[in-house]
Order: C-alpha cells, then structure tokens, then sequence
C-alpha cells in the first residue's frame, strides 16, 4: 500500500456554529417496516458468482461520514469494485481506483481531496487472475463520481449507465473525473423498463433471470442506482452506492451529516426515501454501502489464477 498526501484539506474549517447545528441534526430515523412482499423471482445460472476487488482507500473524519461520527476519529473509505460473471457475459459494478487515480484527485476541488492509500487496480486484478477481459461487457457505475469510476480509465469496456446519469455526468463539476475516463470509450445506456422491485418503481433485469437487476435510487446523484444481485445460492446482495457511505446508515439508520447532505447530494429527500426502502430490506439480504470497508465482508477476491475461477 502507497499512502499518498494531497494539499492539505482547506475548505472544511470546524466552526463552533457549525459543531451546534451538527449536534441538533443527528437524529435517527423512523424505521421502516421491513418488506412483507415476496421476494422476486430469481434464476441465476449456477455458475453465476461475485467478486470484490478493492482498489484502496481514502480518509474521511468520521464526523462527515455519518452522523454521531466524531471529528477526531477517520474512516478509511472503501474503493472496491465488484465483478459478477454471468454465462451470458460478466460486469463490474462501479471500477474503484484506476492507474491514474492522482490525475484523478487532482482533478477534484480542493475540499473533496482526501489522503488516499492504493492496492492494485481493476485492470490488474484481473490481469493477475489470468482473467479473460473478452467476458467483460462493461462497466456498470453506481454513479458518476470520481471514487467509482476512476478505474474505468484502465478498461477498455463500454461504459453502463442511464440516461439520467449521463446527463448529470456531462454537465455536474461532479462528472469531471467521469468525463476524463470515458472519453472515446462505447456508452451503454440502459433504460428502467422493467416493474418495480423490492419497493423501487421500476427495474432494468440485466440478463432477464433476476440475477442482477439494476433500480433508479437517484438522490445522491440523479441517476444514483442500486445493484441487486442473487448468487445460486440463493443467497442476496444490494449494492447500493452511495445512499449512504458506512453500515452504521443502515443499522443505525441515520443519514449523512448535514453539511453533508447538502454538499454531497443533489436531492437529499430522495436519498433519504431510497435509503428507507434499504433498510426495510436488511434482513433479507446482504447491503453493501460502497465505502464501508466491512460491507464487503464474506464476498471473495478474485483468485489468484484463472484455473480456480469457476468455468
Ligand atoms: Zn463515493
């Protein structure tokens, strides 16, 4: 692991106002009563499987990943990239961080730079599993920002994302890093045309078996999704991006910070319906926000060589 220091983060300067109006917003939320419906239906091929391949890590004080967080405590955030193979061809969910990820950070405003740490790359786990990159048919992004697509730019794959994403990503400061990557590359643009799911209004089902369907979360972004994927196994994941960034905002159920809220998300009263439509489906199946560096728990990493990948 590299630890690598930007410029000293300036923007965020502790105010007494500010630690006043902090302690006044942490509240938690009503819970939602959990899903009585059935779950839908799922066929998944047996050789269907997931992976988790993480890419490293950036600092964040607790204080602004959740709220009740302390400002002295930082949370390592999590970067880690998921790939689900599928017989009829396997996608990454979200790319974390790619060869050129300190382009990336300073590409950012000054405020959003965060030390950061890096393993190896998408590209070079797979590369080191002897992994056939012809399977790949593309990259799915939870959302545009730069902590999930940096990767992206090492893979020469088309680029999954909804119309609304894409718009977001063309126009928002928040699409710069997004922009950077996925020039000349092929854009997959999918559509929500499928029922609703689990309490989402509607559904894109990428293989048409239930193994791996994609629903609009917007908030955090416009084109924000969650990824439910079901394994063999039966058993269930939801990738949920950022609706919010660590477990304790599913099992506390409180939200981002204020400040937070604010900065971060461009519409938080939709972040905060989709995040109750999670948390009513927690028992049900494992919810992995994308940085919490435990939520991944229990998903495998890529193994070493092609010979121990399932055919
Ligand atoms: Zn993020």
């Amino acid at each position: 692991m590299v630890t690598v220091q930007p410029a000293p983060v300036e923007s965020f300067v502790f105010t007494r106002d500010y630690l006043g109006s902090y302690r006044r917003v942490m509240r938690v939320l009503a819970a939602p009563s959990a899903w009585a419906g059935p779950l839908p239906e799922a066929a998944p091929p047996t050789d269907v499987a997931i992976y988790q391949l993480p890419t490293g890590t950036y600092e964040t004080r607790a204080a602004f990943a959740v709220s009740g967080g302390s400002f002295r405590d930082k949370r390592q955030f999590a970067a880690t990239a998921i790939l689900v193979r599928h017989p009829k061809g396997d996608l990454l969910i979200d790319a974390g961080f790619g060869s050129d990820v300190a382009a990336h950070v300073a590409a950012l405003p000054r405020f959003q730079r965060a030390p950061y740490q890096v393993a190896k790359t998408v590209s070079q786990q797979l590369d080191a599993s002897g992994y056939d990159r012809g399977r790949l048919l593309g990259g799915l992004v939870t959302h545009a920002h730069w902590d999930h697509v940096s990767g992206l730019g090492d893979l020469r794959v088309p680029v999954w994302i909804n119309p609304g994403e894409r718009r977001y990503a063309a126009e928002d400061p928040g699409g710069k890093v997004f922009r950077m990557v996925s020039a000349g590359r092929e854009i997959h643009e999918y559509e929500f045309s499928g029922p609703p799911y689990l309490g989402f209004p509607s559904s894109f089902d990428v293989h048409g078996d239930g193994s791996v369907v994609v629903v609009p979360a917007g908030g955090h972004t416009p084109g924000s999704v969650v990824v439910f994927v079901t394994v063999p196994s039966g058993k269930r994941y939801a990738f949920i991006g950022d609706l919010t960034w660590q477990l304790d905002g599913i099992r506390r159920r409180v939200e981002r910070p204020l400040l937070m809220r604010k900065l971060a998300d461009s519409d938080p009263a939709q972040v905060r319906q989709a995040l109750l439509r999670v948390i009513a489906l927690a028992d049900l199946m494992q919810i992995v926000p994308a940085h919490d560096v435990h939520a991944h728990d229990g998903i495998p990493d890529l193994p070493a060589t092609s010979q121990e990948l399932p055919r």
